[in-house]
């Protein structure tokens, strides 16, 4: 059985993170989504809040994949053995995402050489949204109907007082 582990912030899940999983789950039998609990990103949602927003999301997401929503904290690299993944999926947008990126899977290689890192591409109209930018432009009373699912739309919208 193979098992994936996809980590990230998910502050809050947007349709290019629901397109990474159901790509992903091509590739797995199982596809555990890593919420990271401390992110030095100071998330605006809490990580219930993450956690129930991506399981719903994955509900939409049919196929023979099990999908496990687990919360972390600890390294990646550490989750990924808690789990049992063998394989850690990340989503590559453009230039910007690569520099970290290739960071990343060099010390995760050099901690474990067997977790292998794959790299996924979403669909070319997801590729540009990140969540920093959907809560900016939510925040400055933008649609962002484009970027998110409209269960996360109303989530977002009433979290900062829009709704
Ligand atoms: P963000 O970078 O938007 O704050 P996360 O930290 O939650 O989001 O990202 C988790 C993973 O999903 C990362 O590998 C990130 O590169 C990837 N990802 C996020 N948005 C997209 C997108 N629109 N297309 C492809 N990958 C994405």
């Amino acid at each position: 059985m193979r098992i994936g582990l996809y980590p990230g912030t998910f502050d809050p899940v947007t349709l290019g993170h629901t397109d990474i999983i159901r790509r992903a789950c091509k590739l797995v039998d199982r596809l555990v989504i890593g919420v990271a609990v401390n992110s030095g990103k100071g998330p605006l949602f809490s990580l219930d809040e993450r956690v129930n927003m991506i399981e719903q999301e994955s509900r939409s997401i049919n196929g023979g994949t099990e999908i496990v929503v687990h919360p972390f904290r600890n390294l990646l690299i550490d989750c990924a053995h808690d789990v049992g993944a063998t394989v850690i999926v990340r989503g590559l947008r453009a230039v910007a995402d690569f520099e970290y990126e290739f960071q990343m899977v060099g010390m995760n290689r050099a901690m474990d050489p067997s977790v292998e890192t794959v790299f996924l591409m979403a669909d070319a109209k997801y590729q540009p949204i990140a969540s920093r930018l959907v809560k900016e432009i939510a925040l400055l009373g933008g649609d962002i109907s484009s970027f998110v699912s409209p269960e996360v739309k109303e989530a977002l919208l009433a979290k900062i007082g829009k709704a």
